[in-house]
């Protein structure tokens, strides 16, 4: 028996086999979730995706660039026409331009600053209030974030600020969707090499500096976030809400 036997799960995120969102989809599919995807766009992205949706037996896979309302209004259409209902969302996005994740946070430019909340935190917002309605009584939304929220982590700039505004989104969200007892919680990983992690400008450097630092001298990869996802999204994790879990070997517990 799977902790997700029964649950229907869409995930939001999976750009090709190291994005964490394939590494929360595969321990949710382990579980025995069923499984729905939903992919930025473009040919290219397709094609990567196409066979990741295959081997997880993925019975819905959509483009939905979560940029655009209308966009996400028909996909909540074709999810319920498809699932009736849902019971776990993931939210494993977020963007900013390369040229503000290096360098002076002050420097950021105004149209860069708006495009990181818009893609890394509004999407969230968007997504809760675009499929509130088909989530079952129970669910769980989950998001990604980094421990940039909480301290200054040189170049992740704009980022760190979006990722402290994701935080505080999951907590005013918790309490929306609390009154259908929805529970929307975030995750915060130690440092991964993804497409997205690698536009910050020296993350490579940071990865030998965490296995040193946190307690379990190790860092942690897709599977560890997978894990922490499945949990949240089951029965077992139902009276968590709001919560930004750190998987991260220990690490932000660090003082010196
Ligand atoms: P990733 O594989 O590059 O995933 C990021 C995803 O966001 C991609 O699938 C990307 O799609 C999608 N996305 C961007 N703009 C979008 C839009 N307008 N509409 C729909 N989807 C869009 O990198 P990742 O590291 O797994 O990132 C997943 C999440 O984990 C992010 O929130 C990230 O900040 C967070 N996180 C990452 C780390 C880390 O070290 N890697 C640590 C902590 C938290 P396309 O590629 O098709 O544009």
């Amino acid at each position: 028996m799977g902790l997700l036997d029964g649950k229907k799960v869409l995930i939001f995120g999976i750009a090709n086999d190291r994005s964490i969102a394939y590494g929360i989809a595969r321990q949710m599919k382990e579980q025995g979730a069923e499984l729905g995807i939903s992919y930025a766009g473009g040919s290219s992205i397709e094609r990567r995706v196409k066979p990741i949706a295959e081997e997880l037996g993925a019975s819905f896979l959509e483009e939905c660039d979560l940029s655009d309302d209308s966009a996400i209004e028909a996909l909540a259409l074709k999810a319920e026409k498809k699932y009736g209902s849902l019971d776990c969302i993931v939210h494993s996005v977020a963007f900013a331009p390369h040229e503000c994740l290096a360098g002076r946070y002050a420097d950021t430019a105004r149209a860069d600053f708006l495009t990181a909340m818009n893609i890394s935190v509004y999407t969230l917002v968007a997504v809760a209030n675009k499929f509130e309605r088909l989530l079952s009584p129970e669910g769980s939304v989950i998001t990604m974030t980094y421990y940039g929220a909480e301290k200054v982590v040189p170049n992740y700039n704009v980022m760190g600020v979006a990722k402290a505004a994701l935080e505080a989104t999951v907590r005013y969200l918790a309490v929306d969707m609390g009154k259908k007892s929805v529970r929307v919680n975030a995750i915060s990983a130690g440092p991964i090499k993804t497409v997205s992690a690698a536009g910050v400008s020296g993350f490579r450097s940071m990865l030998p500096v965490y296995s040193e630092r946190a307690p379990l001298g190790r860092n942690v990869d897709i599977n560890d976030c997978g894990g922490c996802a499945a949990f949240l999204a089951s029965d077992l994790s139902k009276n968590i809400t709001g919560e930004v879990i750190h998987v991260d070997a220990g690490y932000n517990i660090m003082g010196f």
